[in-house]
C-alpha cells in the first residue's frame, strides 16, 4: 500500500509541477506577443486627501486582458516580465500610457492631479532609465511635478551609493519619487535620511490591522511620526473601513488610498469621479 501510495503520490507532485511549468511557459509567451496585441489597459485609483475633500493624485496599476485566460493580475505576470525582462517595454508604456493620460485630465480639468507609476526594480537599475522618462515628459508634455514614482525599499536598499545618485537624477527631473508598501522592507532608517524621496506609502497589511492590532497601530502612528520628522508626505494604502480612516485621521495622516474610496478603475470611470468632484468623505 504504501509503495502504491507513494508511486501515486509522486505521479501527482510530478503533473502538477509540469503543468504549473507548461502554464508558465504558455504566459510567458503570451506575454510577449501582448503587447503587440494591446492587451494592456491602465486602471487608476485615486489618493485622496480627506482633510481638502479632494483627490490629489492616482496610481497607475497595470491590467491585462489575456485572451485565453481573461483578467490576469499583476501580481501574477510582473514577476514573469521581471525575470525575462519584458518588463522593460511594458514599464516604458505604463509610463508614457500614465503620462499621456494624466495630461488629457490636466488639460481638461479644474484641479492638478499627479499621476503615480509603480517601477520595478529591474527598471530602475537600467541607466537609460533617467532619459527615458525625461523623454516621456517631453513627449507627453505632463509637468515633471505631476509625475511620482513608486519604489519598494527593497529596490532602492540594495546598491545603496548607485540608486542615491540615481534618485538624485530623478528628483533633479523634478519628479517624486514614493517608497511603495513601507515597514514590509529592510530600510535603515539613516539610509532612508540620505535618499532624495518625497513620500512614504504605509503598506496595506498595517491598514487592515490597524483598529485590531496595537502592534500595527503603533508601527502606522511611528512610520507617520518618521514622515513628518524627515519632511516627507505619507500615504496610507488599502483603506477600507470608516474605522481606519477615523483612527488615521487621529493619527494625523490624511491622503487615503483603498477600496473606502473606490478600487482602481478604467480611465473613463476615473475621469467622471474627477470631473464630478464628487464629495467623497462626505457619505
Ligand atoms: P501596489 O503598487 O502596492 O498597488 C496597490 C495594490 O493594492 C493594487 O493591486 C490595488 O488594487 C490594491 N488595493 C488598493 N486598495 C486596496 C484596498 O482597499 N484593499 C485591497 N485588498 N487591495 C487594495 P494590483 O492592482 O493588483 O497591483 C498589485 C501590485 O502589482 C502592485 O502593488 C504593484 O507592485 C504591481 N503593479 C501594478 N501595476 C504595475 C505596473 O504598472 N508596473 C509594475 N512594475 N508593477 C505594477
Ligand atoms: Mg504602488
Ligand atoms: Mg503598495
Ligand atoms: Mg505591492
Amino acid at each position: 500500500h504504501a509503495k502504491e501510495q507513494g508511486r501515486c503520490c509522486f505521479k501527482f507532485y510530478s503533473d502538477s509541477l509540469n503543468c504549473r511549468a507548461i502554464e508558465r511557459l504558455e504566459l510567458e509567451q503570451e506575454l510577449r506577443k501582448a503587447l503587440e496585441n494591446d492587451e494592456f489597459e491602465l486602471y487608476y485609483q485615486p489618493q485622496i486627501d480627506v482633510e481638502k475633500d479632494q483627490i490629489v493624485s492616482v496610481e497607475a496599476l497595470i491590467r491585462w486582458h489575456n485572451p485565453k485566460h481573461g483578467l490576469v493580475s499583476p501580481a501574477e505576470f510582473i514577476p514573469i516580465a521581471e525575470e525575462t525582462g519584458l518588463i522593460i517595454e511594458i514599464g516604458e508604456w505604463v509610463l508614457k500610457t500614465a503620462c499621456q493620460q494624466a495630461k488629457i485630465w490636466l488639460d481638461e480639468g479644474d484641479n492638478e492631479c499627479r499621476v503615480s507609476v509603480n517601477l520595478s526594480s529591474v527598471q530602475f537599475k537600467r541607466g537609460s532609465l533617467v532619459g527615458y522618462i525625461k523623454t516621456v515628459l517631453e513627449d507627453t508634455q505632463l509637468p515633471a511635478n505631476l509625475l511620482e514614482l513608486e519604489l519598494t525599499e527593497s529596490a532602492i536598499m540594495t546598491d545603496v551609493e548607485e540608486n542615491i545618485v540615481r534618485l538624485q537624477q530623478i528628483k533633479a527631473l523634478g519628479v517624486g519619487i514614493a517608497i511603495d508598501d513601507f515597514g514590509t522592507g529592510y530600510s535603515s532608517l539613516s539610509y532612508l535620511k540620505k535618499f532624495p524621496i518625497s513620500t512614504l506609502k504605509i503598506d496595506r497589511s498595517f491598514i487592515t490591522d490597524i483598529d485590531t492590532c496595537s502592534d500595527a497601530a503603533a508601527i502606522v502612528k511611528a512610520i507617520i511620526v518618521l514622515a513628518e520628522t524627515l519632511n516627507l508626505a505619507v500615504i496610507a494604502e488599502g483603506v477600507e473601513t470608516k474605522g481606519q480612516l477615523k483612527t488615521l485621521q487621529s493619527f494625523n495622516c490624511s491622503m487615503i488610498q483603498g477600496y473606502l474610496f473606490s478600487p482602481p478603475i478604467n480611465a473613463g470611470d476615473f475621469e467622471s469621479l474627477l470631473i464630478n468632484d464628487l464629495h467623497l468623505v462626505a457619505n
